[in-house]
């Protein structure tokens, strides 16, 4: 069987935001705030967040001294959570998928240059914690080295002048709207990668919508593919999360005759925001049991439509009864799909966690995948229990 995909659009050169695209910084955007806030009585809702995704640092300001009446300036309150900004540079991780898409681009020679409303010494900054990355853009343009940042186009076409290439062959991928808008504004190949939950409605200007840079495929606009994909799935680099098993609304077991094991949200929300929603698989460690194959959700589930991202681990096995309050560690080695807020019928939906369960239960027998049913980590919970 042979899968063409359409091509998009042939283009020479990548240009990469850097904050929500390659970087978590939403993270430490809410840390700094809900710190700054407090000083004057105030609490910072989450929720705000889109409004100040993209915008420039003085512009966002600007959002959140009127929205909470701050009595400061813009540019006042800019100067005092600056330093606070500064001090979390270190700290700011790379999105999953970050370093594999910088790496396939760069061995493979594709152009590729950063554009970023945040000044260009603070890029470099940021940057600089994470290896190999200053040496694999030919340009980087900040918002101080234009006149207006994104969504005007200004910067974007800044990039393509420095890089010598024609707007038209250049692909953007943006999180934010204004940095969508300044990319189609270039006249740009746009791949938008929103970092807010549910926005993916508002990006319809972009020629693609993602989840996450796990689901770009570079090969729809002519750059080389990834060849790290086998068989449908994707290897990811291991993670650990455990924690005991709490009790569930029971609505994936009545509702779609599919058990998840709930863990509570409180202790790992920060880590669960890293990680793109979509199903993955994996080992489980049941305290009281064992050691057996697992299949899961992140994200918003969206049949339920829930408010808070959540992890729904389906461990395969025939269990006789629940196992409330036991310790359950994972170990998660890889991706299959995107979570899909489409599904046309709830049979549809079941059928396809079926089908991700398949897939599961076969790539845990290769070796890729099967080695780390020996993980430490998932015996834990067991030797707790001298099982
Ligand atoms: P929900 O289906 O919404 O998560 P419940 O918490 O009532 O609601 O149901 C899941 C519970 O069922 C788990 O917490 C666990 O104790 C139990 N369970 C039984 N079999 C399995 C399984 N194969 N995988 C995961 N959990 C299972
Ligand atoms: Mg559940």
């Amino acid at each position: 069987m042979s899968l063409v995909k359409p091509l998009k659009k042939l283009v020479s050169c990548v240009i990469l935001d850097l904050d929500g695209t390659l970087l978590n910084t939403d993270g430490i955007v809410s840390d700094v705030l809900k710190v700054a806030l407090v000083n004057y009585g105030k609490q910072w809702d989450g929720r705000e967040t889109h409004k100040i995704v993209g915008k420039t640092p003085v512009e966002a300001a600007a959002v959140v001294v009127e929205d909470y009446e701050i009595p400061l300036t813009k540019e006042e309150f800019l100067t005092q959570i600056t330093p606070m900004f500064s001090e979390r540079w270190s700290n700011i991780k790379a999105l999953p998928g970050a370093n594999r898409l910088i790496n396939h681009l760069k061995s493979h020679g594709v152009l590729m240059a950063l554009a970023s409303n945040s000044p260009k010494s603070n890029i470099e900054t940021k940057i600089s914690y994470h290896q190999g990355w200053k040496e694999s853009f030919f340009a980087i343009v900040g918002g101080d080295e234009v006149t207006a940042g994104k969504p005007n186009p200004e910067i974007f076409l800044e990039v393509a002048k420095r890089l010598g290439i024609n707007p038209s062959n250049c692909l953007v991928i943006e999180d934010s709207l204004p940095g969508v808008t300044a990319g189609k504004a270039a006249e740009m190949e746009v791949v938008a990668v929103p970092s807010l939950p549910k926005q993916s409605h508002l990006f319809t200007s972009a020629d693609e919508v993602i989840n996450s840079l796990l689901d770009l495929h570079p090969e729809k606009w002519g750059l080389p593919a990834f060849q790290d994909w086998v068989a449908g799935i994707l290897p990811i680099e291991t993670w650990h999360i455990g924690g005991p098993v709490v009790r569930g609304f029971g609505r994936g077991s009545k509702v779609l005759g599919i058990p998840t094991a709930n863990l509570s949200t409180t202790g790992y929300s920060d880590l669960l925001t890293e990680y793109p929603s979509g199903v993955y698989f994996g080992w489980a460690g049941l305290s009281n049991h064992g050691i057996y194959k697992m299949v899961m959700s992140i994200g918003w589930n969206p049949y339920f439509n829930n408010t808070e991202k959540t992890i729904e681990p389906w461990l395969l096995h025939d269990f006789s009864e629940d196992f409330y309050g036991e310790e359950l560690h994972l170990v998660i080695v890889g991706y299959i799909r995107p979570e899909v807020a489409n599904f046309s019928t709830l049979e549809s939906l079941i059928a396809k966690i079926h089908e991700d369960r398949r897939v599961a239960e076969n790539a845990l027998e290769l070796p890729l995948y099967s080695k780390y049913r020996d993980d430490p980590y998932l015996k834990s919970p067991l030797l707790q229990n001298n099982l």
